[in-house]
């Protein structure tokens, strides 16, 4: 059960803005909230379907790789012996006497990395129907954590039962939503700041995520559902995810004109409720803040000089994705004045190009100036003609690359995807690809060493995973081993799901499930809850 981004009920039974899984039986599920009864007797998914056959984690060794072991150290030839899905050892070249039955794979050439943890993804409600997850596992992603921006599923507990069940290619944790718990104590009265009795009614939902096993919890506070909660709200209840040792990541309240008041909000949450604050998907959304990044980044620092532990992550594209709503000033998609000024601050509507348009699929992928003439009207008149019509989801091409590559080289800021399992924005299936391929290799802004840390190592420790993310003896063999002269992110604006390339095999715990370019079929993924959750829950 996930609660639409958007916040409004009619339009996101048919919308999926910005890649978010969401619920259809909104109502439904609103009314299971008020009889107190869990989302799963909605019975939503299709009956999962376990692999026939589970792999067990075998012995290999690894021999002639070049590994880049997710800390930042220099790359080394080294060779990697796994066993029993955790990693034995790692020694120079030769030097690893393999026991008796041990599979020897020759990775000469190929670096051999952590797997990659995607601590941003909207893959939620897409693994039922596509558990091989290709377009994850194509670049690398071994771990992906759901429940951003706000929207989570709920109960947790149920959520994670049913990813152990379903068995996916990787491992899934969650956050718990502001979004969720906000809707699960004032419905869809939300359109307000919320009374002491509902914040105390959320703090008590956000408790029981924490304690299910969420790893922090989440606002979108752009999306109808935050928009109107108060900073002593948020403070409020991340201090209860920070009692459980949790930390607050968040979609800004403004990521455009007041993007710097949105980061001192952000930073002030976290300084009150003595919680870590995560930064989802930071950049400089529109003209009026470009060249913003370094101002953004130097507040973040600035916090970090006074105790605060504060992180970001970022998708390494100069353009978003959101539902149409997000361009209206003030969320007014059906008033004409708040459109122009969302298509002005955008730079113009050519800069606008619409997706997940169910009304008439055949204008998907085009621009909005483009539509708006083939159908001889204003592209204000096309906004409102959308919006009548279903809704949409937008991808804005708004940001500068300039602020992009400030933010990439970042020690601060991580590698997200932000996207998932069949989004359609690109960096759902090349995001950690085009940080390897395009900003190292190619344009040379950060190093192998530093692109694979800051989809590994930094996630991790950012979660509190520790027996993830970094390549060392006892870590569990969760890799990614790939090209580094070919690997490189295949998926465009105009077709969002080719996977990336370059990726020759992907292991979970010690299975292998991608392979010579496709998966292969074994799908070891299990729930992850956040360390020092009761796991017997
Ligand atoms: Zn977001």
């Amino acid at each position: 059960m996930i609660i639409p981004r958007d916040g409004l009920p009619g339009l996101a039974a048919r919308v999926r803005p910005s890649g978010a899984g969401f619920h259809p039986s909104i109502w439904a599920a609103r009314a299971l909230i008020a009889a107190g009864l869990p989302m799963s007797a909605l019975a939503s998914a299709p009956a999962p379907v376990r692999a026939a056959a589970q792999e067990a984690p075998g012995q290999v060794l690894f021999t002639g790789g070049l590994v880049v072991d997710g800390t930042g150290s220099p790359r080394r030839h080294a060779d990697v012996l796994i066993g029993g899905g955790r990693i034995s050892e790692i020694g120079p070249p030769g030097s690893i006497e393999a026991p008796p039955g041990t599979e020897i794979r020759d990775v000469s050439g190929l670096v051999v990395a952590p797997g990659f943890i995607d601590i941003h993804n909207h893959s939620t409600d897409r693994m039922w129907d596509r558990p091989l997850a290709t377009t994850q596992i194509a670049q690398g992603i071994t771990t992906l954590i759901v429940g951003a921006d706000g929207s989570s599923p709920f109960p947790i507990d149920e959520y994670l039962v049913r990813i152990d069940t379903l068995a996916p290619t990787v491992n899934v944790g969650t956050y718990v939503g502001h979004g969720t718990v906000r809707w699960g104590a004032m419905q869809e009265d939300y359109s307000r700041p919320a009374t002491a009795l509902e914040i105390a009614h959320m703090a008590r939902l956000v408790e029981r995520g924490m304690m299910h096993g969420a790893f922090g919890f989440s606002s979108g506070l752009e999306y109808s559902m935050g928009l109107h909660s108060t900073t002593e709200e948020l403070i409020a209840l991340a201090k209860v995810a920070a009692e459980h040792g949790g930390h607050y990541a968040t979609h800004m309240r403004d990521e455009e004109e007041n993007l710097l008041e949105a980061v001192d909000e952000a930073l002030a949450i976290g300084e009150a409720a003595g919680i870590a604050v995560h930064i989802s998907h930071v950049k400089a959304g529109n003209a009026s803040v470009w060249g913003a990044a370094p101002e953004v980044l130097r507040r973040m620092e600035a916090a970090r000089e006074r105790g605060l532990d504060v992180t970001a992550d970022q998708y390494p594209y100069a353009a978003w994705q959101s539902g149409l709503s997000i361009i209206a000033r003030s969320r007014a998609i059906d008033n004409p004045d708040s459109v122009a000024a969302g298509i002005e601050a955008a730079g113009g509507p050519g800069r606008l190009q619409i997706v997940a348009f169910n009304q008439e699929p055949s204008l998907n992928g085009l621009r909005l100036d483009e539509i708006a003439r083939r159908k001889e009207m204003t592209p204000v008149e096309t906004v409102l003609w959308i919006n009548e019509s279903g809704g949409a989801g937008v991808i804005g091409h708004t940001m500068s690359d300039e602020d992009v590559e400030t933010f990439m080289q970042s020690p601060l800021v991580m590698t997200a995807s932000d996207g998932g399992v069949g989004t359609a924005h690109p960096r759902g299936a090349g995001a950690f690809a085009r940080v390897l391929g395009l900003y190292a290799r190619e344009k040379g802004l950060l190093t192998l060493e530093r692109a694979v840390q800051r989809g590994t190592s930094q996630p991790a420790r950012r979660l509190g995973l520790t027996d993830r993310g970094t390549l060392r003896e006892g870590a569990i063999a969760d890799m990614a081993i790939f090209d580094w002269a070919g690997i490189i992110d295949r998926s465009t604006f105009d077709s969002g799901l080719r996977p990336a390339e370059g990726m020759v095999s992907v292991w979970v715990s010690g299975v292998e499930v991608w392979s010579g370019g496709e998966p292969t079929g074994a799908r070891p993924g299990r729930a992850l809850r956040r360390p020092g959750t009761d796991q017997s829950g």
